[in-house]
């Protein structure tokens, strides 16, 4: 296995090595602009420059150096990997060409709450108890989870990378992700901020913004920043259309206005950007309308792109006939049967039978509601991981990272022992995620 330089050396500023690297990477590449100017008033001295006194150019250049790396999570919800070749990125495709770039093999279900957690713990869906975005209690048919859930238990199968930095004393401060927002194993993030849709991008990256502006004594060490804007125009009007291209370029700029501001007040970052999974189109005449059979038999957990069911108390028999005769466009397992390769099945909270519509496809489990809007063409995600549509996104840019490399595809549970490196953190062999895939990201000086 690749050897990854310790960082934890680097955060208490002992090793002068990574601290004149950070130096370098922060002149040449975040102070770009002053470089330049640099450059223009030694060629042609400028006068207010000149005159600057040198007590204050010692102390601004005091107060960068102070400055330790941070590091910063971000995730943009269903962000497909080709949206960066679109000509419409201009930041995160600089900070992908100037860092590590990659597509990543999401877990399933290819749905947000299982795959930030997957991301978070390096554990499988399966492994780390989130196996879905709704979920019930195999011990109480009438207790449920749903994104909105407050309840930390749900959480509790694993240790989330924000938990294991706050043990381990590092500050962490979130602006929204899957997880945050409940005392997930007993602790919270140090700040945090309550999830609302009404908060705008603008302001989630403000607020980390503000928490990067704050003293070295209260400065968050690890930040995470959850946007969800890119997934909503992924359902809305698919992966192919203008409307989501806006999107894109939109969290393009916001994170360019955090690259920015970071850049302006010397403040060095490691930054892993991720999405959870991609997005793939739908349409209206690729529809299964399962429920239709369901009713009276099958109690639907989830539906859609993928589907998760529950028998009715004494109908097992009969839902099984229905769900394992062969389907049109969609296969079904009992949980036991699941293929090996989904890693999927052996948690209690996974419903009895899964069912995986042909990529494209969507399965309708639950009745239609009477107001609901007529089905139109758009996107979704939930189908097979490996099915090239539902490819994430993965970059990496920043003093602990290599540049200019792109690296071949890796799991989702890759990810937080690669955070775990960049934070200082001790590696967990248990966990289903590995760093040698991502061994090549790190810089090896
Ligand atoms: P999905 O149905 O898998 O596309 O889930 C994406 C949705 O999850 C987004 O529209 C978000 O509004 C929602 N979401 C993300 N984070 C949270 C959270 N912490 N609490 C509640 N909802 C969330
Ligand atoms: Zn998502
Ligand atoms: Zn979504």
């Amino acid at each position: 296995m690749q050897r990854a330089p310790n960082l934890r050396a680097a955060r208490a500023q002992t090793d002068k090595r990574l601290h004149s690297v950070t130096l370098i990477w922060q002149f040449s590449i975040m102070r770009l602009p002053h470089l330049l100017i640099a450059a223009a008033s030694a060629a042609l001295p400028i006068p207010a420059l000149a005159a600057a006194p040198p007590e204050q150019a010692v102390q601004s250049a005091r107060s960068e150096e102070q400055r330790a790396p941070i590091t910063i999570l971000v995730s943009i919800d269903g962000f497909r990997p080709d949206y960066l070749d679109r000509g419409i990125t201009p930041v995160l495709s600089q900070m992908a060409a100037e860092g590590v770039r990659a597509s990543m093999i999401p877990s399933f279900p290819t749905k947000t709450f299982p795959n930030h957690n997957a991301v978070a713990t390096g554990l499988r869906p399966d492994h780390n108890g989130i196996v879905g975005n709704n979920m019930v209690d195999p011990e109480d048919p009438k207790h449920s989870f749903w994104m909105g859930s407050q309840e930390p238990e749900w959480w509790d199968g694993a240790d989330q990378i924000w938990i294991t930095a706050e043990k381990a004393g590092i500050r962490t401060a979130t602006q929204f992700w899957p997880g945050t927002t409940v005392k997930a194993n007993g602790l919270y993030p140090t700040d945090w901020h309550q999830f609302s849709v009404d908060i705008g991008t603008r302001q989630r990256v403000d607020a980390i913004i503000d928490w990067a502006r704050r003293p070295t004594e209260n400065r968050p060490q690890f930040m995470i920043l959850y946007i969800e804007s890119v997934d909503s125009a992924g359902h809305d009007f698919g992966p192919f259309a203008p409307e989501t291209d806006e999107e894109v370029a939109v969290v393009d700029s916001q994170i360019g206005r955090l690259r920015d501001a970071l850049a302006e007040m010397g403040q060095p970052a490691n930054i892993v950007i991720v999405s959870d999974h991609g997005m793939g189109p739908t349409s209206a005449d690729r529809v299964i309308p399962l429920y239709r059979q369901l009713d009276g038999i099958g109690v639907p957990i989830e539906e859609g792109a993928y589907s998760s069911i529950n028998p009715v108390p004494g109908k097992d028999a009969e839902l099984s006939a229905l769900l394992l005769e062969p389907h049109e466009h969609m296969e079904c397992w009992p949980k036991a049967e699941i293929p090996a390769r989904f890693e999927y099945g052996t948690h209690p909270r996974v419903p009895d039978y899964v069912c995986l519509a042909e990529s494209g496809w969507i399965i309708r489990a639950k009745p239609p509601r009477p107001d609901a809007k007529q089905m139109k063409d758009g996107g979704t995600h939930g189908w097979d991981n490996l099915d090239p549509d539902m490819r994430a996104t993965f970059i990496a840019n920043g003093p602990a990272f290599r540049s200019g490399v792109t690296l071949p595809d890796f799991d989702n549970v890759d990810v937080n022992p690669l955070l775990r490196e960049v934070l200082g953190l001790p590696q967990d062999r248990s966990l289903d995620g590995d760093l040698e895939p991502l061994g090549g990201a790190l810089r090896q000086d």
